[in-house]
């Protein structure tokens, strides 16, 4: 089922995009909770982590990898260090069902995660 990030990706509705390329996107959170929060996601529909299938989304998952370090030193957070999340189903706290990448960074981070 489509979510707002499909919208996103469309271009029906606005967002803050900072990178992009054939299979994905990556835009600023519009709730930020930290002073660098981008969320990097697949152009295809992948609702959740459980719905990743390793060999076939290897290469797509790479790139979210690569996207999130170049936008870190982009932002000027790969020196200091960042946080990767991602959210799967509910006890998870994920409340939008297309696979995303959260990258949060520009301040320090604590341990256990909320
Ligand atoms: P999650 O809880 O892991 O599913 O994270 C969903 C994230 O999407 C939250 O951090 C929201 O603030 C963010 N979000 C929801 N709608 C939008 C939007 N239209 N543009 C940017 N970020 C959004």
């Amino acid at each position: 089922m489509s979510t707002i990030f499909s919208k996103i990706i469309n271009r029906e509705i606005p967002a803050d995009i900072v990178y992009e390329t054939d299979n994905i996107l990556a835009f600023k959170d519009i709730n930020p909770q930290a002073p660098v929060h981008i969320l990097i996601i697949p152009k295809i529909e992948i609702p959740k982590v459980t719905d990743i299938k390793g060999k076939e989304h290897a290469e797509l998952l790479g790139e979210m990898f690569d996207a999130a370090n170049h936008l870190a030193k982009e932002m000027g957070i790969a020196e200091d260090g960042f946080r990767l999340v991602f959210n799967c189903g509910n006890n998870g706290g994920q409340e939008v069902y297309h696979l995303h990448m959260h990258l949060l960074g520009g301040r320090q981070m604590k341990w256990p995660p909320g």
